[in-house]
């Protein structure tokens, strides 16, 4: 049996953010984990709020995050306390060697893989599209043999985005590797770390390179952050510019590797491919988690438990059947609208909220979970898209959440 202060379940942006902000506090953490979190699809970006609830883009996050409706959860979470998790995830990655720019008081851009505009907040110096706005030229680098980018897509749609006034140049490098299958962005980043790699890309890009330019790139500068990006900005003098693409996202994992690494140095214990499964209560409170594998079961007891397994995006809330959502650990409350008709829209990316994007844990003003009959747990809080009122897709604030949630659940 494990004793701790704290037990975080869920290894995405909310579960590494709540184990760090309580260790950072002194307290013991033991941390759940089990998969990958949504690092390896999200781009690693931390987008705050894109889109109001008319869908109007928005050009100053915390000001528009100061009006979100009673139900959101950025209410409850607080305009002060995102300040201040967003000052602190901006120290945590920069001392793990892979900072970021940007602030809750100005959205930025970031180039898809597609060619489209995407609002974010705060990014990596790479990956920041607003350099392009002043170039004259921009050079489209697609690479060889890389499979789910199309570089002649980008082409197409980019000077809709950016201007028809700039001239648009589509060229390509060649890795030369050869690996009997088309190459990911993750194999190309690997060579980009590579002293060989690094030497035939900077050769390569050179040609291109020039006063007055903007290369675009996928995302292939290195797996370890800021480094190659920094080094091989200042010998092409030029700049480079990192697109979203489609996962594996090096960016994701470069996120991911920073935080874990953090953890480390704080001395988290990190539990491996360790499930929860069921828990322990006595009256209104949490006592203990049982976890692990398939054969064997673990106890991990803790005054304190943050709940951070992802929704029904990573399979902390589950649906058999219309109207009756799980929330899978504690058996917590589902807040959900289940009408058939407004549940999924046809599209993904569409003009209305998903009912089931909406739909997540109920908590109360201090992100404590409520159960099925109504009542408050007291020492389990909920963080990240476990969280219901949102629609990250929608509005664009999926890690905006995560983190501003973490970091109070954490701090409570
Ligand atoms: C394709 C895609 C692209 C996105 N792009 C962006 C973007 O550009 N910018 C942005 O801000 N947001 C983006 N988002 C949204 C963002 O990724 C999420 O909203 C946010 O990362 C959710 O973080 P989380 O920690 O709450 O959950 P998750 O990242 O889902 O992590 C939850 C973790 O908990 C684990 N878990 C589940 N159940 C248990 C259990 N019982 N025991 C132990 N562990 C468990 C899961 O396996 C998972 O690893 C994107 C999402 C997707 C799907």
């Amino acid at each position: 049996m494990s004793k701790s202060d704290v037990v975080v379940i869920g290894n995405g942006v909310a579960g590494l953010v709540s184990a760090l902000v309580s260790a950072n506090q002194g307290q013991k953490v033991t941390l759940l984990s089990y998969g990958a979190g949504t690092f390896p699809l999200n781009s690693g970006l931390i987008d705050l709020l894109g889109y109001d609830d008319a869908g109007n883009a928005v050009e100053n996050p915390i000001e528009a995050i100061a009006k979100v409706a009673d139900s959101h959860p950025y209410k409850k979470i607080g305009v002060e306390t995102i300040k201040e998790a967003v000052k602190f995830f901006k120290n945590v990655v920069a001392s793990e060697g892979h900072p970021y720019v940007g602030d809750v008081d100005q959205q930025q851009w970031v180039i898809t893989g597609v060619g489209t505009l995407k609002p974010t907040c705060l990014l990596p110096e790479s990956m920041r599209g607003n350099k392009c706005f002043k170039a004259k030229e921009i050079v489209l680098v697609g690479v060889k043999e890389l499979k789910d980018y199309y570089v002649d897509m980008v082409a197409e749609n980019l000077p809709k985005e950016l201007g028809e006034d700039k001239k648009y140049t589509v060229v390509s490098i060649d890795t030369g590797l050869q690996g009997g299958r088309d190459l990911t962005t993750r194999d190309v980043a690997y060579w980009a770390d590579t002293d060989a790699g690094y030497s035939s890309l900077v050769s390569q890009l050179k040609a291109f390179a020039g006063a007055g330019k903007v290369l675009v790139v996928p995302q292939i500068l290195g797996t370890k952050g800021g480094t190659v990006y920094q080094k091989i900005s200042k010998e092409l003098g030029c700049d480079i510019v990192e697109t979203t693409g489609m996962p594996p996202s090096v960016n994701g994992v470069r996120l991911r590797d920073a935080l874990l690494s953090a953890l480390k140095k704080k001395g988290i214990h990190v539990i491996e491919n360790s499930k929860a499964e069921h828990v322990e209560f006595r009256g209104n409170k949490a006592v203990a988690v049982k976890a692990g594998g398939e054969v064997r079961l673990q106890t991990y007891e803790a005054k304190k438990f943050i709940l951070a397994t992802g929704g029904f995006y990573n399979g902390g809330i589950t649906m058999r059947d219309i109207g009756a959502p799980k929330e899978m650990v504690f058996g917590l409350q589902v807040e959900a609208d289940c009408v058939e008709e407004t549940w999924a829209n046809k599209q993904l990316f569409s003009d209305k909220k998903h009912g089931f994007a909406l739909a997540g844990v109920k908590t109360d003003a201090s992100l404590r979970g409520v159960n099925a009959s109504g009542k408050t747990i007291e020492n389990v809080y909920v963080a990240g898209r476990n969280l219901s009122g949102y629609d990250f897709c929608f509005e664009h604030s999926g890690n905006g959440v995560a983190l501003g949630s973490a970091y109070k659940a954490a701090k409570a």
